[in-house]
């Protein structure tokens, strides 16, 4: 935990300067109490096996991954590591951002997931080259509320970010974080949704 937390930290160029509660649960009943239930996600479903906000990240641990999750390789402890990247990139985030867990921001979850796929390492060289082939196949999403969606959304969001960040620098990419809308990250990169996309698809095709 203070690894990957030191390596969140050390992308943004900073620290968490709040604290936050981290629960690993040994089995999916401890995940689920671990959950507010105001968030109304209990019983949580097998797929899933973390998440995280301003203030809170729950992840199932590994070894519970072959009674209690599926859609998961049991015990494998890099994906676990990513998992636990992903997260905190989403307390991180949290930290910084007004509504601290993303409420009313499902258009723009191709940023926030697209990050933390990101920072967390998810964009694997096979992602990346799947999200190219399905895009050159047209399948590349027509906007960006829907990005995050269908099999390859882990490929696409998460090279739009990196698109962003290689076209805009690092220090761009920090200064979307506290922002809630596509509208406000369209205005801050100077740039409409259309122009965005397709240069994101000719970045893609490279
Ligand atoms: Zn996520």
């Amino acid at each position: 935990m203070k690894t990957a937390t030191r390596q969140v930290g050390k992308y943004f160029g900073g620290e968490f300067d709040q604290p936050f509660q981290a629960t690993l649960a040994n089995s999916r009943s401890e995940f689920d109490a671990a959950i507010p239930a105001a968030w109304g996600l209990a019983p949580t479903q097998c797929w899933m096996v973390a998440t995280g906000v301003a203030d809170r990240l729950v992840m199932l641990l590994p070894s519970a991954w072959a009674t209690d999750a599926c859609d998961h390789r049991a015990g494998d402890v890099e994906e676990a590591r990513a998992i636990l990247r992903h997260e905190l990139t989403h307390v991180f985030h949290g930290q910084n951002n007004v509504t601290r867990d993303f409420t009313g921001m499902d258009d723009a979850a191709w940023f926030i997931e697209g990050l933390a796929v990101v920072v967390s390492g998810q964009l694997t060289k096979e992602r990346l080259f799947q999200a190219r082939e399905a895009a050159a196949g047209g399948q590349a999403p027509k906007s960006l509320a829907t990005m995050w969606s269908g099999k390859h959304k882990y490929g696409f969001a998460g090279s739009m970010v990196q698109f962003i960040e290689n076209k805009y620098g690092r220090d761009t990419l920090k200064s979307l974080l506290p922002l809630t809308s596509n509208d406000d990250i369209l205005a801050k990169l100077e740039i409409s949704e259309s122009e965005l996309l397709h240069d994101w698809e000719t970045w893609l095709a490279r």
